[in-house]
């Protein structure tokens, strides 16, 4: 993609919190979100002084889950590492998290973007324990304007699992497609909910720019904890829009920490490098290196379900839709699963993608809505894809009664049926109306006759306009040639 000249470069940092019964290194449930503050922690997670952590097996088992599911190596060889800061959500004064021997390497992920697909290549993948939230008490909520500020150590310790990628990503928007398949992968492995609006996946975005053409990097800056796909999607663009006005300006990029304020749509300052942390990274004395045995890895390999891609790829030759529309549909799991569901009530696949990408797409954006939010269900989809296809209504009629549904929740069938919007297929109808339009358009008649198409797209369009939409515009086309062709007298 091109900017004035420039090219963005981006590479993403995400965490994900594991759905595990338990927190990462102790026995306190990991299930804790909207639970009253500190009511899921014990020494352990508290880093009350002589409490030893334990790992959670569970928890390294779905981190290899999903660095095998992002193609990754998995080293033999693992262990945690300490990584040392203070900050007043974290009491041990350091995060039990990996270093040099994580998890997963070198993995990748196929992307669907508009150019084609595109890989990004994951670096790594390793595991930590989450720290507490602070809630800064105040007019706003923000740090800044704080009187105080509360503690809740419920989040302290639940497992999570980091995934950083190449710096492979070239727009906001392919950052946003990354970010929806890596959702959905992990989503398919059932591993965690992924909800980004309570916090159990968020992303700090890396970004420089450098002149298009260029190899070498520019310095970046980071964004910290995008919290929707939104707020990555426009907190990139204004960094890089203020990237390239501050080098086309002869300015330099200074290689900084940012915060997106999605209010103001605007990043601003956090820290720079002066303030950068040395972590003292030291491998975690009260934890045991982690061997994989081989059998361990290629079990977990061959409990993998089946993946987006692989989703994709049979959306394609079990229901024959576009390459194109099944991308985007496993691109977000819950609009696949939509999809097959509604299959389901009616097997009419094409037909459903269409209307489940441009109508229903089109009302969940206007009503800012998530498929699952919203008043229609796979069988509503089903129900007016089967109506069009009976040739109960026209097309025109049914992007009324899907908003009427979409509003309301109402099946379609049940709507064509309240307002009688039933299309008009009847000869006895259409006919004297198609007689009357004829006549009122002599010159369209000879454009027919002598053979123009696009005359009979005029006629047709002047009879739906009488019967306000309703009329069927196959048996219109039908009757029309029948009438011309017989020779009638007009
Ligand atoms: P840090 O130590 O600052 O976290 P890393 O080297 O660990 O930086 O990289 C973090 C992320 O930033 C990775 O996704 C990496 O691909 C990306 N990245 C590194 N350098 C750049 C750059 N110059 N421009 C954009 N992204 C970058
Ligand atoms: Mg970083
Ligand atoms: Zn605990």
């Amino acid at each position: 993609m091109d900017f004035q000249g420039y090219e963005a470069v981006i590479g993403l940092e995400v965490h994900t919190e594991l759905q595990t019964e338990s927190k990462m290194f102790c026995g306190c449930s990991a299930r804790t979100f909207g639970e009253p503050p500190n009511t899921h922690v014990c020494p352990v997670c508290l880093g009350m002084p002589g409490s030893l952590p334990v790992p959670n097996e569970r928890a390294i088992e779905w981190a290899i889950k999903i660095a095998l599911a992002l193609n990754c190596e998995i080293p033999p060889f693992s262990q945690f590492h300490r990584k040392n800061y203070f900050y007043p959500d974290m009491p041990k004064n350091y995060q039990i998290s990996q270093y040099d021997f994580p998890i997963g390497v070198n993995g990748y992920i196929d992307i669907d973007t508009e150019e084609g697909e595109k890989r990004i290549r994951i670096h790594r993948v390793h595991l930590e324990e989450d720290t507490g939230k602070l809630i800064h008490i105040g007019k706003t909520g923000r740090i800044s304007e704080a009187e105080h500020s509360l503690i809740d150590f419920n989040r302290a310790g639940i497992p999570l699992v980091e995934i950083v990628t190449e710096a492979d990503i070239r727009s906001p928007e392919e950052a946003k497609i990354y970010m929806q398949y890596l959702r959905s992968l992990i989503l398919t492995l059932g591993v965690s909910d992924c909800n980004m609006e309570e916090g159990s996946m968020r992303c700090d975005a890396n970004v420089s720019v450098r002149p298009k053409g260029k190899t070498d990097f520019g310095v970046k800056t980071e964004i910290k904890n995008l919290n929707s796909f939104r707020a990555l999607e426009r907190g990139l663009r204004y960094e890089i829009e203020r990237q390239i006005e501050l080098l086309n300006s002869g300015k330099e990029v200074v290689q900084e920490t940012r915060h997106f304020d999605a209010q103001s749509k605007r990043t601003v300052t956090l820290r720079t490098k002066e303030e950068a942390h040395d972590y003292r990274y030291f491998p975690d004395p009260d934890l045991v290196p982690m061997e994989f045995p081989r059998e361990y890895i290629e079990k977990i390999k061959s409990s993998l379900p089946e993946l987006p891609k692989q989703r994709k790829g049979r959306f394609v030759s079990e229901y024959g839709i576009r390459p194109k529309d099944a991308a985007i549909l496993v691109r977000e799991r819950e609009l696949a699963d939509f999809f097959e569901e509604a299959v389901s009530f009616f097997n009419k696949p094409q037909q459903i993608a269409n209307w489940l990408l441009s109508e229903l797409i089109y009302h969940l954006n206007r009503a800012d809505l998530n498929i699952t939010e919203c008043a229609v269900t796979p069988k509503h989809l089903a129900d007016l894809v089967k109506l069009i296809e009976d040739g109960v209504i026209s097309t025109k009629i049914a992007k009324e009664v899907f908003s009427e549904s979409f509003e309301t929740g109402k099946l379609p069938s049940i709507i064509v049926e309240e307002k009688g919007v039933v299309q008009i297929s009847d000869e006895e109808i259409l006919v004297p109306i198609i007689k009357q339009v004829l006549q009122e358009n002599p010159k369209a008649v000879e454009d027919i006759k002598s053979g123009k198409k696009q005359a009979i797209g005029f006629i047709v369009g002047q009879v739906m306009k009488i019967t306000k939409g309703k009329a069927n515009p196959q048996s219109v086309t039908n009757f029309l040639n029948k009438i011309l062709g017989s020779g009638l007298e007009l």
